[in-house]
């Protein structure tokens, strides 16, 4: 049986671990953090739960893909609940944006804010639809790590002026500001500002009404432990607490790795979860790294960094929705703060998570659980999160107390936070980006990291940083490519049987 290595186990990772599995590989994951999951990991602190990033789940096909390899149900093993709506925002002046639910549900919503976006919105929804069909369902699961791949998508490309950023495609359906902040975040989901962003992730507003939004009951993290318990089901071994400080090669070929304890594990073939930034900058020889790569690695840009505050509340605020974006003051210049000027700002906006919304078990009866999260600029803007830290939080807890949590200050229970430092640190994350490279039109598809390494034989690349991009579809969607092209390799380059 040939062997393979997955190094990172975020939702990149186990996918990949579980589809070289499907082909009959061994598999064995490594992972530096105590649990798995990577962004998805999960913090319990004074009987309040809180899943540490994603909560929303798109695309759930692609999850029960994974259990179906092995003829298994999800349904069987992790509940997803619909939400309704899925999305609420609150605007500065006080009025709010319900988004989600049926299709007339959300038109009946636009037409209180601006009756005549209506008819913007059915024909945003219809070109989000010929972005899925190209950049969803005909391009993530594509190998683009040939020139070739790209250069026949141009003309789909073009046609589709992947080229304009997503805030442009939105305003050209819809007219009234708070609409064209409403359909125009989600980038934000994915790492980067709607303003830079390829419309290509427009595709996301056709994704959301065609499969809807669901919460995973128990939270992300039990979506990670049913995947954990399927590996372990199918054989798959797992390491965790263990670090990977290098990889093995010789000539072209990948023999394995050694991990900061010294110990070296071989495989035939390695698959790399982490981000790539961090594989061509720190894990790699540095001569053997091609120099179409290096310039990749040197002048990509990366995503925003993420302040993220985890808390609970000794009371509970039924009002408040599951998801909500609470809008600030400001928000193209709020946006070229963090993405362009690299300046943290007084003023921010939100995503407020309340699992409790839809799972009680998240706190203790009678309580809430939340965590709220910021865009804030990345590392590379050199920010002393000792010094800024307690001041952002301060004025966040006391944003949300003035207005959707009355009383916060009072009720506040158990409040911990992660900022960009920490993504450094606990996932080894360039500059502590909250998604490795953004989404930029100059960065995705062949632009992007490749899911084959260049240079070397046997290594291959899943997660965030990798074609397709950021956020659980998107990784998944990488295990897809990556299961293609480990099985390509496979056949043309047996390399236990040469081995032996
Ligand atoms: C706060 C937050 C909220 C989010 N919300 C959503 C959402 O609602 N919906 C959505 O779809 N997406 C969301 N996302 C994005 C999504 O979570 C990520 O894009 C995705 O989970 C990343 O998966 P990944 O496969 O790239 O791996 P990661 O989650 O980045 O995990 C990689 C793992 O590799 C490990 N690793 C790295 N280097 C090494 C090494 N040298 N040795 C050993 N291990 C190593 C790391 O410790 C880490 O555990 C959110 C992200 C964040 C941070």
């Amino acid at each position: 049986m040939q062997s393979s290595l997955v190094v990172g186990s975020g939702f990149g990772g186990i996918a990949s671990a579980l589809r070289l599995r499907s082909l009959g590989f061994e598999v064995h994951v490594i992972e530096r953090q105590d649990d798995l999951g990577g962004r998805a990991q999960v913090f319990e602190v004074d009987g309040y739960r809180h899943d540490a990033g994603p909560t929303v789940i798109t695309a759930p096909f692609l999850f029960d893909e994974l259990f179906e390899l092995f003829g298994e149900r999800r349904q069987d093993h992790v509940e997803f609940r619909e939400l309704t709506p899925w999305y609420r925002f609150i605007f500065p002046d006080g009025d709010h944006f319900d988004y989600g639910g049926t299709l007339e549900d959300t038109l009946a919503e636009i037409h209180r804010i601006e009756p005549k976006d209506q008819q913007g919105y059915q024909s945003l929804i219809a070109h989000s639809k010929e972005l899925f069909d190209i950049g969803f369902a005909k391009l993530a699961h594509q190998p683009f790590h040939e020139i070739k791949t790209m250069a026949k998508q141009i003309p789909n490309l073009a046609k589709l002026r992947s080229d304009r950023s997503v805030w442009d495609m939105v305003c050209k359906y819809l007219s009234h500001d708070k609409l064209r902040q409403a359909f125009s975040i989600q980038p934000l989901l994915v790492g980067g500002s709607p303003f830079d962003t390829t419309s290509i992730y427009g595709l996301i507003h056709y994704l959301e009404r065609a499969y809807g939004i669901y919460f995973a009951m128990g939270g992300t993290g039990a979506l990670v432990e049913q995947l954990r318990q399927l590996m372990l089901r199918q054989g798959i071994t797992i390491q965790t607490g263990a670090t990977v400080s290098e990889i093995l090669t010789s000539q072209n070929k990948v023999s394995g790795v050694r991990l900061e304890s010294g110990d070296v594990i071989t495989a035939d073939y390695t698959v790399f979860n982490g981000d790539p930034m961090h594989l061509y900058r720190e894990l790699l020889p540095q001569n053997d790294i091609p120099f179409a790569t290096k310039i990749k690695r040197d002048f990509s840009k990366l995503s925003m960094g993420l302040y993220v505050l985890f808390f609970g509340t000794n009371r509970q605020y039924p009002d408040v929705a599951h998801h909500t974006i609470w809008m600030g003051q400001r928000y193209k210049d709020l946006l070229d703060d963090i993405f362009h000027r690299q300046t943290l700002a007084d003023d921010f906006s939100l995503y407020v998570h309340r699992p409790t919304a839809t799972d009680p078990s998240f706190a203790p009866s009678g309580h809430d659980s939340f965590y709220v999260l910021a865009p804030v600029p990345h590392q590379g803007a050199g920010i002393d999160w000792t010094i800024e830290e307690p001041k952002l939080r301060a004025r966040i807890i006391d944003a949300l107390d003035k207005t959707m949590l009355p009383d916060l200050k009072e009720h506040l229970r158990a409040p911990f936070s992660m900022t960009p430092e920490n993504f450094a640190t606990d996932y080894l994350s360039y500059q502590g980006a909250g998604f490795s490279i953004a989404p930029l039109f100059t960065q995705s598809a062949w632009f992007r990291f490749h899911n084959k390494a260049e240079g070397f034989e046997n290594l291959f690349l899943t997660g965030a940083g990798t074609h397709p991009g950021a956020g659980m579809p998107g990784v998944i969607s990488s295990a897809k490519v990556v299961e293609r092209l480990v099985k390509e390799a496979s056949e043309k380059l047996p390399l236990s049987k040469e081995k032996a």
